[in-house]
């Protein structure tokens, strides 16, 4: 940017040393300003000079002869524009070739001198033209350029309202969906209980109440779940940290979860490594983490297989690895099934609500640590969580 008080800087492009000479004679006389020429008589040499001007600070403008030695015509103009696209250029015409400086223009010089009718006063007037000409567009252009980004900001704010909008709903009929099942369940029972009173053996009315109280159970912990993952989103997860045995309570959560195997004879192995204690947990956090997972792990294994628990204490840092050899997850499912109500597509009547890992997701965000899934299809799936070992 010319500045008031120092030289105008001019990078004058001009093979014939007696026209130079001549202009550099005019800049000499002008009395407004003081100039500096740097004179080269090649465009290759013209490169040169600029490539050395990284800065774009060494040159306030160009003049530019169009018949040069290496290059004739306005094929000089592009790669000046490339190596200095925010130093303006004013390009020397002869008499006959005022058609090709207008072109010249067009194609992004600032302005056009007809060498014959050069005198002290145009130079100097269509020097400081091109130099405030050039400044305005290049404020503008960078005026332009915030406000484009402003309206890619905008744009991407939008597309993510939509997006939360769009998930939102289908959050919504997902829910409908899941609650009207048991819901249905409820109704069917109830009705052939008061349908069928006398008609019912005792054992058949046991079996559907049965069902009434499995269908309100299972309504009851698909609400927990969904008020869980309101919570989280909210950033409103309750946390309380206090220091926990962790080997025993994780041997009682994988108690806990044994009572869910059923008739599959699984085989729930755990073991631990390296120091675990001495840090912070909240409790509620780390059960909806490890109690999911095991569970998933037992439910998608297949009868007389085996569940590996893992804890390892690692400096700073607890991992846990839940390892199973059951259904496995296909690739292409493994990354969504961190959101609510996704599930892989073969898991055929194995129940869930495809809740789990979501509130898991959460629960490991919330308490500053991350998950991995690692899952071959007929071969089984690990997980691992890694978690920070937090100090109060
Ligand atoms: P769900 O209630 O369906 O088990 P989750 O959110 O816990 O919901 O899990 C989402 C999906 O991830 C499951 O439906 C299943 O497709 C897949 N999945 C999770 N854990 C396992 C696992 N250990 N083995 C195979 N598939 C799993």
């Amino acid at each position: 940017m010319m500045a008031a008080t120092s030289s105008v800087k001019i990078l004058l492009i001009e093979d014939n040393l007696a026209e130079a000479r001549l202009l550099q004679e005019f800049l000499k006389q002008a009395q407004s300003k003081e100039y500096s020429v740097v004179h080269v008589q090649r465009l290759k040499d013209a490169l040169k000079e600029l490539t050395r001007d990284t800065m774009s600070c060494l040159y306030d403008v160009i003049l530019l002869d169009l018949t040069l030695p290496d290059s004739e015509g306005l094929s000089s103009l592009v790669p000046l524009i490339e190596y200095a696209p925010s130093i303006p250029i004013v390009v020397l015409t002869n008499t006959n070739d005022e058609a090709l400086a207008i072109e010249a223009v067009r194609q992004g010089a600032q302005d056009y001198l007809v060498k014959r009718q050069v005198n002290v006063d145009v130079l100097v007037r269509a020097l400081h033209y091109a130099i405030e000409r050039k400044q305005v567009l290049e404020s503008l252009r960078t005026t332009n350029k915030t406000l484009q980004s402003r309206v890619e900001e905008r744009t991407a704010e939008l597309v993510k309202a939509q997006e939360i909008n769009q998930f939102k709903s289908e959050f919504v009929s997902m829910l409908s969906h899941d609650i009207r099942n048991p819901l249905n369940t409820i109704l069917l029972a109830a009705g052939l209980l008061q349908n069928n009173d006398e008609r019912l053996t005792n054992e058949k009315k046991r079996s559907h109440l049965q069902m009434i109280r499995a269908a309100i159970k299972n309504m009851a912990q698909l609400l927990d779940e969904v008020s869980l993952i309101g919570q989280a989103d909210s950033g409103k997860l309750p946390c309380e940290f206090i220091s926990l045995d962790l080997e025993a309570f994780c041997r009682q959560l994988v108690e806990e979860a044994q009572l869910t195997i059923g008739e599959k004879h699984l085989n729930v192995v755990f073991s631990s490594m390296g120091e675990l204690d001495g840090a912070v947990w909240d409790e509620s956090l780390l059960r909806h983490i490890l109690a999911n997972l095991l569970t998933n792990a037992i439910k998608y294994s297949l009868p007389g297989g085996t569940v590996r628990f893992e804890v390892i204490g690692q400096e700073d840092i607890i991992i846990f690895r839940i390892q199973d050899y059951g259904i496995g997850i296909p690739e292409k499912d493994q990354k969504r099934l961190f959101q609510p109500f996704q599930r892989a597509e073969n898991v055929g009547s194995i129940p869930g609500t495809g809740l789990g890992l979501a509130i898991v997701k959460k629960c490991v965000e919330a308490h500053g640590g991350d998950i991995l899934v690692d899952s071959t299809v007929g071969v089984g799936t690990t997980f691992t969580v890694i978690l920070p070992m937090l100090k109060l």
